[in-house]
């Protein structure tokens, strides 16, 4: 019979510190004596937000930026390794590691810092260095516990289109080389710790899957590899009916369904990057997601089909780095064909449309799109429509940026009447205005406009009405 595989996903809070990446090693060794395991690691928490504002300030010239980064991340990772390390070889050769990579991440920086531009290739390289500073740690602590180990840069194993900051994989290559490279390690009993996040096009420079992305390297990995399962490993039990940061009523869901989980991804729910479960869905391979600090927990199985709750809506989530954009007014009637033009627009500038709304009046759009894509969506379209509208004394393309998107999500929301009635009276009750409303035909998410400022309140209501605090049923 076939050995089963888990590929096993640790978070930056995860493997955070010293005991943190000792409570990793223990759950790893335990789970590699029923199974073959394949760790994905992330930086530590904090590291990648720390290298991407670094980066962007060496754009300024200041050279001391890089100084003061590589000491700080050298003394972290030291730190760290003295904690998790014993052995005086072990010690060393994680210490040598360590130089090289710094030592790269140093050249990236003064490179930068000297010609006074930061190209997206530099940004990804700059980015990854938290990634590859933490397998060798995590593989030495594995190696700590008696279990053989070995750390793999995802550059050798991810094969991605050439796009810097949201590469792509490409799965045929990629299950080759992971094929190649790891299957004889996990034939001999040794643990590959592969670096989440990146990955490399054929010509070899590091490309990185965007930020969040390490959950994606592990579903790429455990799809490459038929792995039987894949668990992500984070700080919370599971998926949660809410953000708990944000409704701490918020109860663990025990089992989701792909679209459910990926529908909540995609609007904002951070527990999973949100092409998580793309490259797993062919397969149908369960992913779970549990908590590194509590493992006896069991929590949350994403499975094709999900399992029904009744009553329709299963979780909630929001998303508030987003800005409405409209196009309209009254001088834009009888411009032609106003919805193909914006939208062709919003494409050639690359800008994610998370939610589109349209008044009767044919020529009143209104989307939303990413805070980081908002102002060169609006420039583009005030290009656009320059000339139709250049005789208009009002403006016609607007921007708000002060508004977030909740989204009511549950497959069984299908058939079941009156969900968006619910929600308007709930959101009614408190006070809450609702902007736009956009529903799909899919009918598995209901989304909603409102101000910023109204997000946590539209949310608290929205959560009591569907009584998701209760103890789950099923
Ligand atoms: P990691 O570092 O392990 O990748 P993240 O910070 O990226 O962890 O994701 C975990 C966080 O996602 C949780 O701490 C939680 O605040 C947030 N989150 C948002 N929505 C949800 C949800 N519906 N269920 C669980 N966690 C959620
Ligand atoms: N370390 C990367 C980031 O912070 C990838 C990840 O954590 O998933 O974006
Ligand atoms: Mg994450």
């Amino acid at each position: 019979m076939k050995p089963l595989l888990r590929v096993m996903k640790f978070g930056g809070t995860s493997v955070g510190d010293a005991t943190c990446i000792a409570r990793v090693a223990q759950i790893v060794a335990k789970a590699s004596l029923e199974s073959g395991v394949v760790v994905v690691v992330s930086a530590m928490s904090g590291v990648t937000n720390r290298l991407v504002e670094a980066a962007s300030r060496l754009e300024t010239g200041d050279r001391s930026q890089a100084a003061t980064l590589i000491e700080s991340l050298r003394a972290q990772h030291t730190q760290a390794a003295e904690a998790l390390i014993h052995g005086a070889a072990q010690r060393k050769q994680f210490a040598a590691r360590m130089e090289e990579i710094l030592a790269e991440g140093n050249r990236l920086c003064e490179g930068t810092a000297l010609i006074r531009e930061l190209t997206p290739r530099t940004l990804d390289s700059i980015s990854s260095l938290g990634e590859r500073l933490l397998a060798p740690l995590a593989a030495a602590a594995l190696e700590e516990l008696g279990t053989r180990s070995e750390a793999i840069e995802a550059t050798e194993l991810i094969v991605t289109d050439p796009y810097h900051g949201g590469a792509e994989p490409l799965m045929e290559p990629t299950h080759e080389r992971s094929e190649a490279r790891l299957r004889p390690l996990l034939e001999k009993g040794i643990i590959p710790v592969v670096t989440g996040f990146i990955g490399a096009p054929s010509d070899g420079v590091l490309t990185t899957l965007g930020r969040g992305g390490s959950d994606y390297s592990a579903t790429i990995l455990g799809a490459a590899l038929h792995a039987d399962e894949i668990i992500i490993w984070t700080d919370v039990d599971g998926v949660l009916t809410a953000d708990p940061r944000l409704v701490p009523e918020a109860r663990t869901i025990p089992e989701i369904s792909y679209r459910e989980a990926a529908e909540l991804a995609y609007f904002g729910a951070k527990v999973l990057h949100p092409k998580t479960l793309r490259p797993v869905m062919p397969a149908g391979i369960p992913v779970w997601i549990r908590n590194s600090f509590a493992p006896e927990r069991a929590g949350t199985k994403i499975t094709p089909q999900g399992r029904s709750i009744g009553g329709g809506v299963k979780a909630l989530t929001a998303i508030s780095d987003v800005a409405l954009i409209t196009v309209g007014g009254p001088g834009i009637v009888g411009v032609p064909d106003v919805v193909g033009r914006a939208f062709s627009t919003t494409a050639e500038v690359r800008a994610n449309v998370l939610l589109i709304s349209q008044s009767s009046s044919q020529n009143d759009i209104c989307f939303i799109v990413s805070s980081a894509d908002a102002r060169r969506t609006v420039e583009a379209l005030r290009r656009q429509f320059a000339q139709d509208l250049a005789h208009e004394k009002v403006e016609h393309i607007t921007i708000d940026p002060e508004i977030a998107i909740v989204a009511v999500v549950g497959e069984n929301m299908r058939g079941t009447p009156g969900v968006a009635g619910r929600t308007f009276n709930a959101l009614g009750r408190e006070n809450v205005n609702i902007i736009a409303i956009a529903q799909g035909s899919s009918e598995c998410n209901i989304s909603f406009v409102v101000a910023r400022g109204a997000m946590q309140a539209a949310l608290a209501s929205t959560h009591r009405e569907f009584g998701l605090g209760a103890p789950c049923s099923n």
